[in-house]
Order: C-alpha cells, then structure tokens, then sequence
C-alpha cells in the first residue's frame, strides 16, 4: 500500500464514556444507506423502529438528535447501537471518525482529525509528530500534479523538519525560518523549476542552528503586542459569527466578552501571567504546527495557496491561544489542561464544519493585514 501515516493512528482508541466531549453531539450524523437497512433489519433487537430515529432531509438520513445529542446516546455517554448489535453496525461515518484520509494519485495521506479530544491529548503525550510508511509513498505515474505534489511533500518534509528539529531556538524563529523557506520554495515554483538540489542548496541558510540563533535575536526585538491586541479583539466578531450556538466548554463566549470589556495595560498584565502557565506547552505547540502542516499544507494544483493555508493554521493556533487566555483571565488565573484541550478540540471542530469560519475567518485576516510574514508572527508570538 502507498501511504503516510501519523504513527498514533495505528493504536488509536475511542475512549467513549471517558472521552470529555462526545462527537456524538453537536453535529449532524449522517446515515449511509447500507446501515440505514441493517438498523431497520434489527429494530427488534435495538427496541426503536428505524423510522423512530432515522430522519431523511435534502435526500441525506441522519440521525434524529435530542437537545443536539445523537438519540442512540444513553446518559453514561454510550451508544445502544454498539451495546445493543456491536461496533460492526455502526454506520460509516460513526466508524471512520476521527481518522481522515487524502488521497494524492495513489497515495494515502492518513491522520486524525483535532476535533477528538482524545486525538489531542496524544499529540500532547508524544515527544515529536512521527510517520508511519506504506511499502512506498509515491503518488504513481497516472497522478497528473505528481511532480508538483512530490515537491510539495519535500518543502513540507522541510517545514516539519525545522519546526521540530531546532528545540534550543525559540518557537517563532522557527515560524519564520518556515515562512522563508516557503517562499524560497514558491519562487522556484513561479520560476518553474521544480529543482530538489537547488531547493536544497537555498534554504541551507535556514536549516542551520547558528544562523537560527542569529535570526532570534531579532526577533526578540520585536514589539507586536499592540498589534496584537487589535487583532486579537477584532476576532471576536468571527467566532460570534461564525458559532452562536457553541457550547461553554468551547470558552467562546468568555473570548468574546474578555475582548470587548478588556483595556490593553490589562490583557498585558493577564498575558505575562498566561504565558508563564503556559510554557509547559511550548513543545505542544511544535507539535501543533507540525501536524497541522502535514494534514492541511499541500496545495495542488496551485503551490502559491500553501502560503495561505500556513497563515489560516497560525491564525488558528492564534486564536486557540486567545480563547485560552480569555478563560484563564476570567477563571482567577486557571485553566486546566482538560479545558485546553477542549478549546482546541471545540475550534477545530468548528473550523472543520463551519464554511463561514473561513470564510470570516479569511475577511479579518485581509482587513488588518496580516496575511504576511509580519501577520504570521504576530499569530505565532506566544
Ligand atoms: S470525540 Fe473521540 S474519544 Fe470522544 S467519543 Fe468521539 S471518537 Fe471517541
């Protein structure tokens, strides 16, 4: 088989009943066909007729849901189809979730979605984002963007390698060092020359730990905070936007309001305190960046779009940090790491079925320009 893999894919587990959130609310569950017939097959068994249950809208069954949760999810969190007729009768889209398939020609790009809490916890626990390998990871010759694809993966290959690779150098050096081997890349790429050595040989500047250190110390002169701050407040309007009927636990409404009563001399206070509970998840955020790199970087047929999809995971990671904040703030200087992890997963899974998020998301981002490297930095200056 062609294919890459997180290596935590292998062993992954639904925790069900302890999993803190539940993907069986919040969303729409769609039913296939095949299970649609084997739930009408088995309604006996189960004790609810199927026409009970399954609903069909706009030619799609889905699951009827009881105050947004999925109607087969008892109160300890468990779902009657799996303890009534086992996993096996689970539809499709219940089995396949949290794992997420790309295909690029023959190759099978293979991850976990961050919407699953339990998916991000195990990005917390391991100590750097690893792959697993098919018997070959080429997208085969009928692939018609294999040569700009191959390219692709080497430049991401790089990304990760730097973001990973450099732990003695601080996280938004790295950033940078990303964003300037990206357009190192992207100009050979507008020069039409796909050339691997000549890659190679220009970002050399960048994959260096001396010139890194070199690179640090401007940016630790920096000063984005003001910058920042506008930002930041200025993202309030897309989560309100984008998710009015988020639950509490996605610290979306704490965000909003923390942004609108909070003076500057304030939020500076509330960040040099967050930013000292915070620095246990530095290497999270390495990881963060890393994998997302690897499930949303490709841009075919158009490389230039690899340049926005690094601005849009920075931009998101920027505001996981700013929810986080606004619930540390207004939680007397706490934030546990469950209520972490479910800021993340309650973002993504807003980003991941939310078109207008983007869409908003995208809006802001342009109007207080910052899809450049300045913008990038801002976002990533934790
Ligand atoms: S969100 Fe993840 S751990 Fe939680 S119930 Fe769903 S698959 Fe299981």
């Amino acid at each position: 088989m062609h294919y890459i893999a997180v290596d935590f894919f292998k062993d992954f587990e639904c925790v069900a009943d302890s999993c803190p959130s539940t993907c069986c609310a919040g969303w729409t569950i769609t039913i296939d066909e095949a299970t649609r017939k084997k739930m009408i097959a088995k309604e006996d068994i189960l004790g609810v007729p199927a026409k009970d249950w399954l609903i069909e809208k706009d030619g799609r069954v889905m699951a009827k849901l009881h105050n947004g949760r999925c109607c087969m999810l008892n109160d300890k969190n468990l779902c009657e189809v799996v303890l009534k007729l086992g996993p096996e009768y689970l539809s499709h889209t219940c089995t396949v979730y949290p794992r997420i398939i790309r295909k690029y020609g023959d190759v099978q790009e293979i991850y976990l979605t961050l919407s699953c809490p339990e998916v991000i916890k195990r990005l917390m626990a391991c100590s750097y984002v690893d792959f697993d390998f098919g018997e070959d990871d080429l997208p085969g010759d009928k692939f018609e963007h294999k040569e700009l694809y191959l390219f692709e993966s080497i430049v991401r290959n790089e990304l990760m390698a730097v973001m990973q690779g450099y732990s003695n150098v601080s996280f938004v050096t790295r950033v940078f060092a990303c964003y300037q081997i990206l357009e190192i890349a992207l100009k050979l790429y507008n020069n039409n020359c796909l050339d691997f050595e000549e890659f190679d040989r220009s970002i050399s500047l960048y994959h260096n730990e001396n010139n890194l250190r070199a690179y640090e110390l401007q940016m630790q002169s920096l000063q984005m905070e003001e910058q920042r701050y506008t930002f930041l407040k200025s993202l309030k309007n897309v989560l309100k936007t984008s998710d009015s009927s988020a639950p509490k636990e996605s610290g979306y409404e704490k965000f909003v309001s923390y942004f609108k009563k909070t003076d500057y001399q304030t939020y500076l206070s509330d960040l040099g305190h967050f930013r000292e509970r915070m620095k246990e998840y530095e290497d999270f955020w390495s990881k963060y960046l890393t994998y997302r790199m690897f499930s949303e970087f490709i841009s075919l047929p158009d490389f230039n779009g690899a340049r926005t999809n690094l601005l849009y995971i920075a931009a998101e990671f920027c505001l996981i940090q700013a929810i986080a904040l606004a619930n540390y703030a207004d939680n007397q200087g706490v934030l546990t790491e469950e209520e972490y992890i479910l800021i993340i997963s309650y973002l993504s899974r807003t980003m991941e079925h939310n078109k207008s998020f983007h869409t908003n998301l995208a809006k802001n981002m342009e109007e207080q320009g910052v899809v450049n490297l300045a913008g990038l930095l801002l976002m990533t200056f934790v």
